[in-house]
């Protein structure tokens, strides 16, 4: 996807969310707790690019510029914590620890995948859930996040999966709860995509968006 095109799609979304968010008006005492966790940190880099990017990079880069859209753009519409702010390593115990502790609502680990195929590519979501109703809540966050990415960014969606992840795992605590794979770092055009500047702000807006969405603010 062009720049230019990329831009259109940030405007459109723009206008979009300040329209829905305004018209709704909701008025809710406390705002909705979602805690974004992005993968790996410190000595843990994860998944890294052939030129050396690293996972927990873009994941952390991502992830900070949702928490800038939710401050600054549209006025903390949710309760916004990261599980780390830095390049540190956190235990994946103390990643579902926060959740737990802030009673969060939705819980999103942000990672980006790798293969051998190096053909591999688009998004993935995986989900672990411990109830009828966390299965339904995380599939259609999931859903709901694969399909902005796709329709507006162009993003393949591989479709939601069940994944043993410790951090789905551990987490009885929040309704909606899922593993992200934003794409494929062994992949050389989503390699290049989600180390651009431009396109973490994209990924972070449509991922923002979706939230939004699936709890209907
Ligand atoms: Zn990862």
């Amino acid at each position: 996807m062009s720049t230019l095109n990329q831009i259109i799609v940030l405007l459109f979304c723009l206008v979009f969310l300040n329209l829905s968010y305004a018209q709704n008006g909701k008025d809710k005492t406390i705002n909705p707790i979602v805690v974004i966790d992005p993968g790996h940190g410190g000595k843990d880099a994860g998944a890294t690019t052939r030129n050396g990017i690293k996972e927990k990079d873009i994941a952390l880069g991502i992830a900070s510029k949702i928490v800038v859209l939710n401050n600054t753009l549209f006025k903390d519409p949710l309760m916004l914590f990261l599980t780390r702010y830095t390049d540190t390593l956190i235990s994946l115990g103390d990643r579902t620890q926060l959740a737990k502790k802030l009673k969060a609502d939705i819980f999103i680990s942000i990672h980006c995948n790798q293969a051998i195929n190096r053909t591999a590519s688009g998004t993935e979501v995986f989900i672990h859930p411990k109830s009828e109703v966390q299965a339904e809540e995380s599939a259609y966050l999931g859903f709901t996040i694969q399909k902005g990415l796709a329709d507006l960014l162009g993003i393949k969606d591989r479709g939601i999966k069940y994944g043993n992840f410790q951090v789905l795992r551990d987490n009885d605590y929040s309704n909606a709860t899922i593993l992200l794979e934003l794409g494929f770092l062994s992949q050389t055009d989503e390699a290049i995509y989600l180390t651009k500047e431009e396109s973490q702000n994209a990924v972070a807006l449509v991922v923002f968006k979706s939230i939004i969405e699936f709890l209907e603010l």
